[in-house]
């Protein structure tokens, strides 16, 4: 009975979690989502604690599950509820590196049961576990390690606490640990189990090295790519631990988080038309002079406009549409940015948003921030729709923005962003960009478009400028 009961619920947990992942693709829905999933992913836990038994006998060890339980609830909340907008790349990585620790330590836990047994010549469940079990728990290792280690060191380089380091030869040696791990792991499935131990342990370590080197060299801002890829390794390692304890709501759970974090990476790379290898391997960002484009042609005067002038120009301009950027996530911009918005829409001014995927430092980052201001979905352009309006807008104000507006995309063969789909601002009538200097953006090259005749550049910190482009709206 009780365990129909479990049954039943993992049933509902795998149902919640394909739900929750359905209604994530859409910011009106995505919250629901997330608190559904999770609902789905408590009701699993409660039940494995109470209601799992193995041979008439209960999980018992409630102190410790209900300790940690208690000190995890609390660390999470509270590091979710103050994390700031521009820094969730980092909280990300860190829970991620968090399943892989937690795929690694089932493994760890289930190989020295599995020792003990074989030692104590037991002909329980364990001293009978065959070789394919082995296999899973090796593999649940070697993700989980590699997802745990990378992650610690992603979240070190967001975070500012580690710097990018390589050195000649380094895919070499990852290639060396990694075929290493993976040459040990089928000669532990071959060998006694007295000598299992030690390369069990050898091949934890080359993991955690192999993880650490992986991402040691990857470029900042291609974190968030590496860390979609790793966010995929860690589900894989989880579904290892669902295989093992033949649990079905970990194993979906697995899967799934495997699957979308694959199919986001790949979804990431495309938006930035770069292959997985050019993100792990290439390096993106050449180095920067200013007035200097991509192709070393020496670029021409840019013009700058004053607040009121771009306050005039705004509230009696019939179309507007702002694009969101990087900048404005940094200046913490998107509640005065409504603001403006609503302000503009009062005097009869059509106000909307261009999204462009790859906008900020991460996917859906400027959907997640305008929601946050309660921004209208239907205001928010995807990057087709957003084109086909641009010709017909008067003015766009760009905040904080810089490659996903960058027309060397689209023109400059030799740029390092070329091919990547971007918004064509230079369409609409007159182009407003607000940045703070003339410093290029995360791909470190130049914008054309800041030197074209109909940009203007509108200096300072976005905040600050909304905030005194409001004022100056609000004394016409
Ligand atoms: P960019 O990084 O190209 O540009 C952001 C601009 O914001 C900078 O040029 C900076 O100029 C300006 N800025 C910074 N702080 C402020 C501030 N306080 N006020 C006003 N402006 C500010 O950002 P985009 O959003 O245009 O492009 C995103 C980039 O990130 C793309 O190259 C994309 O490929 C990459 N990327 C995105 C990922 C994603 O999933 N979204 C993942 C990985 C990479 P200044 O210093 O002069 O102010």
């Amino acid at each position: 009975m009780e365990i129909s009961l479990l049954v039943i619920s993992y049933l509902f947990a795998s149902v919640t979690f394909i739900l929750g992942l359905k209604m994530l693709s859409n910011p009106a829905t995505a919250r629901k989502g997330n608190l559904i999933a999770a609902l789905g992913m408590g009701i699993a836990i409660v039940a494995t604690i109470f209601l799992y038994e193995e041979e008439g006998v209960k999980l018992g060890n409630y102190a410790w599950i209900f300790g940690g339980l208690i000190i995890g609830t609390i660390t999470g909340t509270l590091a979710a509820k103050k994390v700031k907008m521009t820094a969730m790349p980092q909280m990300v990585s860190l829970f991620n590196g968090m399943g892989g620790a937690c795929a690694a330590l089932i493994s760890i836990v289930e190989f020295n049961h599995l020792m003990h047994g074989a030692a104590n010549g037991e002909a329980s469940f364990y001293a009978t576990l065959s070789s394919s079990t082995l296999l899973v728990i090796l593999a649940g290792l070697i993700i989980g390690s590699v997802s745990f280690s990378g992650s610690m060191i992603a979240w070190g380089k967001l975070d500012g606490r580690l710097k990018d380091f390589s050195f000649k030869g380094q895919h070499i040696v990852n290639m060396i640990f990694l075929l290493t791990a993976l040459s040990l792991t089928a000669f532990i499935l071959v060998t006694k189990p007295e000598e299992m131990a030690l390369y069990f342990f050898i091949v934890l370590i080359l993991s955690l090295l192999y993880g650490i080197f992986f991402v040691m060299p990857i470029g900042g801002a291609d974190m968030p790519v590496v860390i979609s890829l790793l966010n995929s390794f860690t589900g894989v390692a989880a579904a290892c631990g669902g295989f093992l304890y033949d649990n079905k709501a970990m194993l979906t759970g697995g899967i799934l988080v495997g699957a979308a974090g694959t199919l986001l990476t790949i979804l990431m790379c495309r938006a930035m038309n770069r292959s997985l290898t050019n993100v792990l391997i290439g390096s993106f960002g050449a180095s920067s002079v200013p007035g200097v484009a991509a192709d070393g042609k020496q670029q021409g005067q840019y013009k700058e406009i004053s607040l009121s002038d771009t306050a005039v120009l705004l509230a009696y301009s019939s179309k507007v549409m702002i694009v969101p950027g990087y900048g404005l996530a940094v200046a913490q911009a998107q509640h005065v940015c409504h603001e403006l918005e609503k302000l503009l829409e009062e005097k009869g001014v059509e106000v909307n948003y261009a999204i462009h995927p790859v906008a900020g430092r991460m996917p859906g980052h400027m959907n997640v921030l305008l929601a946050e201001a309660d921004v209208s979905y239907d205001k928010l352009q995807e990057m087709e729709q957003a084109n086909e309006a641009f010709p017909s807008t008067d003015a766009v104000l760009i905040l904080g923005a810089n490659d996903v507006v960058n027309p060397a995309a689209k023109t400059d063969p030799a740029s390092p962003i070329y091919g990547m789909p971007v918004l064509d601002v230079e369409l609409a009538r007159h182009v407003i960009v607000n940045k703070r200097s003339m410093k290029p953006g995360y791909a470190g090259i130049e914008n054309d478009l800041f030197f074209q005749p109909k940009t203007s550049m509108l200096f300072g910190d976005a905040k600050k400028v909304l905030q005194d482009l409001v004022t100056e709206i609000k004394s016409l």
